[in-house]
């Protein structure tokens, strides 16, 4: 199947994706084309920032893929304390980006976030509508 007629389908089989991971130059122009198609039939021509606190990098799990797996000793670990949540938060908002998430690598020390969220959400400087 050519790489045209793949990116008319709705879904992908394994073989169209090994198909589409193995096109030369021409046929990537294509895959960007369609990309770009439905990003802009979703989105339109907008660009949406939004502020990422990523509050640590300590995890207990061991996806090989990560870079902050917990098999990689090579990585300076680090966790912020609520204050500096609630600075990165401000700094985000100061900087017009509106909508913004926190994240924290999964099998963390479950108990930070909590306190984290609650105090911020308790805040009226951070509503909770402009969480995601
Ligand atoms: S941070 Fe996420 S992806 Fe990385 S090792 Fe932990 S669970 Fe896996």
């Amino acid at each position: 199947m050519t790489v045209e007629e793949i990116l008319i389908q709705e879904t992908f089989d394994r073989d169209d994706l090994i198909r589409l991971l193995s096109a030369d130059e021409p046929e990537r122009r294509l895959i960007y084309k369609k990309s770009s198609d439905i990003k802009e039939k979703y989105v339109g021509k907008k660009v949406y920032f939004r502020g990422l606190i990523e509050y640590s990098n300590i995890c207990r799990k061991d996806c090989y893929y990560c870079g902050v797996r917990s098999g990689n000793t090579s990585v300076k670990r680090y966790q912020l304390t609520d204050d500096e949540v609630v600075e990165a938060a401000r700094f985000a908002l100061e900087n017009h980006l509106h909508r913004w998430l926190s994240n924290r690598v999964s099998g963390t020390i479950k108990n930070l976030w909590k306190p984290s969220a609650i105090y911020l959400q308790r805040s009226k400087i951070f509503p909770a509508e402009n969480w995601a």
